[in-house]
């Protein structure tokens, strides 16, 4: 488990708030207390027995998505997110927290998920790949998106691959809030019903950071391999027919797959190769602004993420202004549902449907 680091703190707290630009917590709600500054001055001040641990504390804790966006820009090589996380753990363990966060670890107790009940109910199967569509992307979707995405990954890899059951979520919002031992109940449970899989292609970047980087530090040794949809995906495979002119969409890099994970050329590789412009923000790739659509805090304060998400695509709406009429791509669905529902008057789509749909030659939009 993290912990606090002092020096972390000793650091924060005599910035002059160097990223305080970047934190969507700060900026959605506009806040000085939120910035990463403050959080970590706060943490200091209750470590030093200055402050007691109380509801308002526990909310500065829960101001924190682990987009890593502060660390990126940080000169002094600090990480606010893990001592935050550190903080969120106790304030757990103590019970003192915020009425959202009992909230989504008791909808993951009835459900199994954060968001609620799952309508679908595909047939419990098994396959040595197998697709992780994510609960975010079960929730917000019709079964038949799922259905495309593994028809089209069976046709790239041609051998069966089948889904895995909306049941068995990755269980990231749990570690999140800082419910440390459901979390590591749901980890255990979810590495027992894939113990036969070899390959674990997930479309979620958030669901395959989380599996990733979190699961080996519980000491799971994972009997699969964890491979995004989009590194999946043979390009080779795409037999499209190619329009005359490139489309332009603006690309926005999702911190679990970009910061977290490394992933910045293969994205806009592929929208290259499906004949679309990758338009680029001024921040992006590792620089990209964190869209808080992951972690504890979309669920914790819902405006503050949402008013976030939809300052952060103000240039996208101001080339709509301009008559451009200019979508924005990214990966995942919880990104672009958490986008659109923030920004619904523009068009928020998700590269791996569009990957899926290029190799099985069905409409693309915009086309
Ligand atoms: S993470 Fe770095 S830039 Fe941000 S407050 Fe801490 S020391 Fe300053
Ligand atoms: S990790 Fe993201 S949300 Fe957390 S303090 Fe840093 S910038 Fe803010």
């Amino acid at each position: 488990m993290n912990s606090i680091d002092p020096n972390t703190a000793a650091t924060c707290r005599a910035c002059p708030k160097l990223c305080r630009h970047v934190c969507p917590p700060a900026l959605g709600e506009m806040r000085e207390t939120l910035t990463p500054t403050h959080k970590m001055n706060l943490v200091a001040l209750w470590q030093e027995g200055q402050i007691g641990l109380d509801q308002d504390l526990a909310e500065v804790f829960y101001a924190c998505n682990d987009c890593g966006a502060c660390t990126s820009r940080c000169q002094l090589k600090q990480n606010p997110a893990e001592s935050l996380y550190a903080a969120r753990a106790i304030a757990y363990q103590k019970q003192v927290i915020p009425q959202p966060v009992k909230d989504v670890v008791e909808r993951h107790h009835t459900h199994g998920n954060p968001f609620g009940p799952i309508e679908a109910d595909p047939p419990h199967e098994q396959a040595n790949i197998q697709i992780l569509a994510g609960c975010s992307m079960w929730y917000h979707q019709p079964e038949e998106e799922v259905e495309t995405l593994r028809q089209a990954l069976q046709q790239s890899h041609t051998q069966p691959v089948k889904v895995c059951h909306p049941e068995h979520c990755c269980g990231a919002a749990l570690h999140a809030a800082g419910a440390l031992d459901d979390h590591r109940n749901h980890a255990n449970l979810f590495v027992h019903h894939h113990r036969h899989v070899t390959s674990l292609v997930v479309a979620d970047p958030h669901c395959a950071h989380h599996i990733r980087s979190v699961y080996p530090k519980l000491g799971l040794n994972l009997p699969f391999q964890v491979i995004h949809y989009l590194q999946a995906m043979e390009r080779s495979n795409l037999s499209r027919k190619h329009k005359t002119r490139p489309t332009p969409v603006f690309y926005l890099d999702p911190s679990p797959l970009g910061r977290h994970s490394g992933v910045f050329l293969l994205p806009r590789h592929w929208l290259k190769d499906l004949n679309y412009e990758v338009l680029e923000f001024v921040s992006s790739h590792n620089q990209a602004l964190d869209t808080a659509a992951g972690g504890i805090y979309r669920w914790t304060s819902p405006e503050g993420a949402l008013r976030h998400a939809h300052q952060l695509l103000m240039p996208l709406r101001q080339s709509s202004e301009n008559g451009e009429n200019v979508a924005l791509i990214t990966v995942g669905e919880s990104e672009r549902s958490h986008i659109e529902e923030a920004n619904p008057d523009l068009k928020i789509f998700d590269l791996n449907n569009w990957i899926a749909k290029g190799l099985l030659n069905l409409p693309l939009p915009l086309e």
